[in-house]
């Protein structure tokens, strides 16, 4: 890289040349953006010189902390010996084949086949077609509808985008697609609170969207529900201890497929190795990606059931997809390396058991704040709902958004990547964060609320 390029002159190259995605590049100001320049554990450093700590893990998908040599290691090695080779035509390699034995030993009992993309979107694109493919080859092509959630996330290729349930995502290119159906999200503090019903009931309401949107739908059309077992980028939205145990017993009478979106949620984020596994339910298909090479390479998959892949084992069945970096041997080496030390340092049973419990403490301290309206985390993820009254939890401030990212600037400027989400902020760190980083993490935390505090009464938004 340009090493002498002054910071300045790299981000007025930025704004020259790069289409940043999901950014409003009109009020992006030269010198709005940071470049990041390097990164260790869970510290990261700009050009600038400033020293900022990754809330977020990346992009919820650091896991294992940045800078392991270990991985870096294998993927040299991995590259030295064979860099790339398809996964076509009759073909295999040594990594794809050492990855799936692996990801299959991590998955539940019946899930022993992985289909490789090289992104999460990738992965629920192959999901979109599979369903459709695997009722077709059953002899029931009418089940094509695939259910969904409002303020879903499932990427943004076309049909990542229109599983998803962001309107501003469907405002844009002609989607959803047809034959995709989002019903509502069970999101307590934003939109349970305000229908008079308690938590737990709102929970079972909300689950029980999904059986009235089948008998809707009609059975016979319905392919599949997909979710994510907790919302990350809509907002880290915890459903009522309800919802889960209700959408199985739907699911378990009625005869549809249930896609669960791990993207973010698999890999030790939630304490469990997958977020199906911490509310208990029994997926027929798992999306993954992020937490699978803790973003070192990019790489997507997608963990079948046995009864699928029995499906399309038959004879003179063959699936018409596939991505010419299906099981890349350089991802596959990342994503070994990278599960290696999940394995060996314990990550996912020092999210349940230490580190998570010792972090949600803290985090739900600043519920006293009296900007916060609700502090929720699970595993390693977590939201603060900002209000601007705290003795009116039903009270949202104006111009929805404008609050959270103020917020957001704040926790940037303090030297904490925090993500806005309406006006909630988000936290997502590496797995591997120590208690003096948890303790360091919540103090900033806390001084990002007491200046956006001041900052919203100078503007007299509180
Ligand atoms: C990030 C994400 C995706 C999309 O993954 P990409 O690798 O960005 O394509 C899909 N589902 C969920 C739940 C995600 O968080």
């Amino acid at each position: 890289m340009r090493v002498n390029t002054s910071s300045h002159d790299l981000k007025i190259a930025d704004q020259k040349h790069h289409l940043h995605p999901f950014t409003e590049h009109g009020s992006l100001g030269v010198d709005d953006r940071r470049v990041i320049s390097k990164a260790d554990g869970v510290w990261l450093w700009d050009t600038d010189g400033n020293r900022i700590m990754d809330g977020m893990a990346g992009l919820w998908c650091v896991n294992v902390g940045h800078g392991r040599q270990e991985i870096v290691e294998a993927v040299r090695a991995q590259m030295s010996e064979l860099s790339y080779y398809n996964t076509f035509f009759k073909t295999t390699h040594p990594p794809v084949i050492e990855l799936s034995e692996m990801l299959a030993g991590i998955a539940p009992d019946n899930m022993n086949m992985v289909f490789y993309a090289g992104s999460g979107s990738e992965a629920n694109d192959t999901i979109l077609r599979l369903v459709r493919t695997y009722w077709a080859l059953k002899g029931q092509p009418s089940k094509k509808t695939v259910i969904s959630r409002k303020n879903a996330y499932h990427g943004s290729t076309v049909a990542g985008a229109s599983l998803g349930g962001m309107g501003a995502m469907h405002s844009q290119g002609g989607l959803p697609i047809p034959d995709i159906h989002h019903i509502d999200q069970p999101y307590w503090f934003g939109e349970g609170m305000m229908t008079g019903m308690s938590e737990d009931e709102f929970g079972l309401w909300a689950a029980r969207e999904l059986d009235r949107a089948i008998e809707k739908i009609g059975e016979e059309n319905v392919a599949a529900f997909i979710a994510e077992p907790i919302q990350g980028a809509g907002g880290v939205i915890v459903p009522p201890a309800t919802y889960w145990p209700e959408v199985r017993r739907i699911l378990e009478s009625r005869d549809i497929l249930f896609i669960s979106d791990e993207v973010i949620c698999g890999f030790g984020r939630t304490g469990e190795w997958f977020g199906s596994g911490y509310y208990d339910m029994k997926p027929d298909l798992m999306a993954i990606a992020k937490g699978l090479t803790s973003g070192y390479l990019p790489m997507g998959g997608v963990l079948v059931s046995d009864e699928i892949a029995e499906v399309l084992h038959r004879e003179g069945v063959e699936f018409y997809h596939g991505y010419t970096y299906s099981g890349h041997p350089a991802c596959c080496a990342a994503a070994i390396a990278n599960l290696t030390i999940i394995k060996r340092e314990g990550l996912v049973e020092r999210v349940r058991d230490h580190i998570g419990p010792y972090f949600q403490t803290r985090w739900k301290s600043l519920q006293e704040h009296p900007l916060v309206g609700e502090a929720r985390m699970v595993g390693l993820f977590g939201s603060l709902e900002l209000v601007p009254d705290e003795n009116d939890l039903m009270k949202r401030f104006d111009n929805v958004g404008k609050v959270g990212t103020i917020t957001r600037d704040h926790s940037f400027a303090n030297g904490l990547v925090m993500r806005a989400v309406r006006d909630s902020l988000i936290i997502s760190p590496p797995l591997t964060i120590t208690e003096d980083e948890v303790d360091h993490l919540v103090a900033t935390a806390r001084k990002t609320l007491d200046d956006a505090w001041g900052s919203l009464r100078t503007a007299g938004l509180v």
